[in-house]
């Protein structure tokens, strides 16, 4: 079950989905979107095959008339970034969800990243997070050069904003 929530900030409209992307989901009421539009991903916990050709779908029909980025992309949604070039069409990924574990004592958390931080550094290191538990470093839980990967497609897109 997928469910989004429509949000207009300034003249950006917000449009966060939740839920499973999959055979079930209908994304053509989101095709009538214009303008500045960011999808925040963070809530979509999986997405199927079906599900991937209907994104492709809306981001085909979206290029034409908006601008459009992805922010907080859920693991499930970075995977799909990584596996598939035309996942994302024309938009920028703005930030993501970067899942991090405890070496020490095994504690796990979800980071929002902006993309611009990591492409900063190069492109294959995500910032130190410390383990709210053991203050222990922790480490990103997928390797960086697989999770990472859809940022380096992005390099030659918008300017990377020095520091
Ligand atoms: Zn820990």
């Amino acid at each position: 079950m997928l469910r989004w929530q429509v949000l207009k900030v300034g003249l950006r409209t917000i449009v966060a989905l939740n839920g499973v992307l999959d055979e079930n989901a209908d994304l053509r009421p989101l095709t009538e979107l214009s303008g500045e539009v960011s999808f925040d991903l963070s809530g979509v916990r999986r997405i199927s095959s079906t599900g991937v050709r209907e994104w492709i779908e809306l981001m085909r029909h979206l290029d034409r008339r908006c601008r459009v980025s992805l922010v907080a992309c859920s693991p499930a949604s970075v995977t799909q970034l990584n596996l598939i070039s035309n996942f994302r069409g024309r938009a920028q990924v703005e930030s993501f969800m970067a899942p991090y574990e405890c070496p020490t004592c095994g504690a796990e958390r979800e980071v929002l990243v902006d993309s611009v931080t990591v492409l900063r550094t190069g492109g294959l290191s995500v910032p130190p997070q410390s383990c709210g538990d053991c203050a222990t470093p922790m480490e990103l839980s997928e390797l960086p050069e697989r999770y990472l990967v859809f940022l380096m497609d992005q390099r030659g897109g918008r300017p990377v904003a020095r520091a």
